[in-house]
């Protein structure tokens, strides 16, 4: 039977809060969330760090929501409030500079939703087309095991699976199918949010449209995204799935290119190769004729070698005809020709090719991040003054280092997610790894990068954005900046929501 007497530390959280609220603005607020507001050390220390493990932001509490009126009521009782406590939704904590915290507010956990959430649901028919909605609170990697039971799979992914649909669809969601379906934020249908003043909306292109645009991209400033409703297609089977390597920039840069303008391949992404560790490990997992040592002499004469990652899938109707179809593919492609890794899995086994990176020993280390859009005109001083110049001089072995070309036309500028002002742009994910004490000199690289740009006059955008004034924040925005500013007093005019992001709450 359930405890009607508050625990200890629900007493001291229930205290925190209304002291907080009642001392600052003279008036009593009931908070009736019993146990699922708590202040105990556990939930305190998984709510003030995140993947990142860079920045730790101590909130007054956790909320760990048996329903969607819980986190009503906890945005109301704020926003009620003269001086209201800031509230961050947090995912599945894989921000890397503390967006999902909230210094002194109430962090709400999603994950607790999971059971008396929206769950996931596939729905629709073959004339007006399948959907699955979705709990955003549910981690992509249930979504595709949900849906694939029924045949069918979303079609623009991330890289990585453990990740909420609220976190990735407050951001962009983008992986190798972004060229040809748009990021995640693009293939959505319908949102159920709860706004900074605490009211349950639902919205869509066509419906409260001004929420449903700023919600997609919008780093969690207007609302708590409790269902998406979410494009599917019929799943494919199998994939062919290739890596091919190149020494020369234009040559990689225009493949990219190429394959992105058309409707071939399924999926097109790069990496940028740094040192020869990258090669070896992809050799337990693909097929290759090519031989390690050749790769490491080729590796040792450039320096640096750029790679294309492609995919086609594939299933029991195209089966005959794939091989033909991939080999025709790679004919267009001016990699060097002895240099071609391949495999065939199960989808499955594609799409959740990256595994499950919440291990106690992965919380050891920092991950001090950088994700850029840079625009293609500039392409070619980029790749010169960072990828050739900068990048090699790391000596990074346990860093990944992902690069591949979008198109804008596939982007929804309606919604708050920035791009660049270019028809296609690259995408570069330094996904750096330090000792938790060294991440510091990461971010000096990562700033000569940007101060690069800068002096170069090169327009990058920063993707999962990290600013320290709000001066960059006006920047970042650009002429969307004004748009944002009137979403957020139409949203959460009392800068409630998601004050980890630096963006309403910083100097
Ligand atoms: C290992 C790893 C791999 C990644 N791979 C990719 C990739 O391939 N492609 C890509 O695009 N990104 C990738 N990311 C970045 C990732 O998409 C973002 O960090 C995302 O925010 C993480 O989702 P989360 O569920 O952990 O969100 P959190 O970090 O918990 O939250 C992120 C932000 O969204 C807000 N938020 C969380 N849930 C909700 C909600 N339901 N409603 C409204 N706001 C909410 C939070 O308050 C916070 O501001 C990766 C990150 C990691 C760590």
């Amino acid at each position: 039977m359930a405890n009607p007497h508050p625990t200890p530390s629900q007493i001291s959280i229930l205290f925190i809060l209304s002291y907080l609220i009642c001392i600052i603005s003279g008036q009593p607020v009931s908070l009736d969330l019993g146990n699922r507001l708590r202040n105990d050390s556990n939930a305190i220390k998984l709510a003030s760090n995140d993947y990142g493990n860079i920045f730790h932001e101590i909130p007054a509490g956790v909320l760990y929501p048996s329903s969607i009126s819980d986190i009503m009521e906890l945005i109301k009782s704020s926003y009620n409030c003269s001086i209201p406590f800031t509230i961050a939704a947090r995912g599945n904590g894989h921000s890397v500079r503390g967006q999902a915290m909230a210094r002194g507010g109430v962090v709400v956990d999603m994950s607790a939703l999971s059971k008396n959430g929206s769950g996931i649901r596939v729905s629709g028919d073959s004339s007006s087309g399948f959907y699955a909605d979705v709990g955003g609170e549910e981690m992509w990697i249930d979504v595709l095991r949900a849906t694939m039971e029924k045949g069918f799979s979303p079609v623009s992914w991330t890289d990585y699976l453990y990740l909420t649909v609220g976190g990735t669809l407050s951001n962009a969601g983008i992986s190798g199918q972004a060229f040809l379906h748009g990021p995640q934020i693009n293939n959505v249908l319908e949102l159920d949010v709860i706004t900074g003043k605490g009211e349950f909306m639902t919205c869509s292109r066509d419906k409260n449209s001004e929420l449903f645009f700023a919600i997609l991209g919008g780093l969690g400033q207007f609302g708590i995204i409790t269902r998406a409703r979410i494009v599917l297609d019929k799943a494919p089977t199998r994939v062919k799935w290739v890596r091919l390597l190149y020494s020369d920039f234009s040559m990689f840069s225009r493949d990219q290119e190429r394959l992105i303008s058309g409707n071939a391949p399924n999926f097109v992404e790069g990496f940028i190769v740094t040192n020869e560790n990258v090669t070896n490990e992809w050799r337990s997992f693909f097929s290759s004729p090519s031989n390690q040592s050749d790769i490491v002499s080729l590796f040792k004469k450039q320096g640096l070698l750029y790679a294309i990652e492609l995919v086609k899938y594939y299933d029991n109707r195209t089966v005959k005809t794939i091989d033909k179809e991939f080999q025709t593919l790679l004919k267009e492609l001016n990699f060097i020709p002895r240099f071609i890794f391949s495999t065939d899995v199960p989808i499955m086994d594609f799409l959740g090719r990256v595994s499950n990176s919440d291990s106690p020993d992965g919380q050891l280390d920092a991950h001090p991040w950088l994700n850029l859009f840079i625009p293609k005109s500039r392409i070619t001083d980029f790749n010169a003054g960072v990828l050739a110049e900068m990048l090699p001089r790391l000596n990074e072995t346990s860093s990944l280092f992902i690069f591949y070309p979008l198109n804008k036309n596939k982007w929804d500028d309606r919604m708050s997610a920035v791009t660049p002002d270019e028809d296609i742009f690259y995408t570069l994910a330094l996904l750096h790894s330090s000792p938790s004490n060294g991440s510091q000199i990461i971010d000096n690289f990562n700033n000569q990068i940007l101060r690069f740009c800068e002096k170069a006059g090169i327009k990058v955008r920063q993707y999962l954005p990290y600013y320290k004034s709000k001066a960059h924040w006006t920047k970042h925005y650009g002429s969307k900046w004004n748009r944002i500013q009137h979403r957020k007093s139409l949203f959460d005019p009392k800068f409630i929501l998601s004050p980890g992001q630096r963006i309403f709450n910083s100097a």
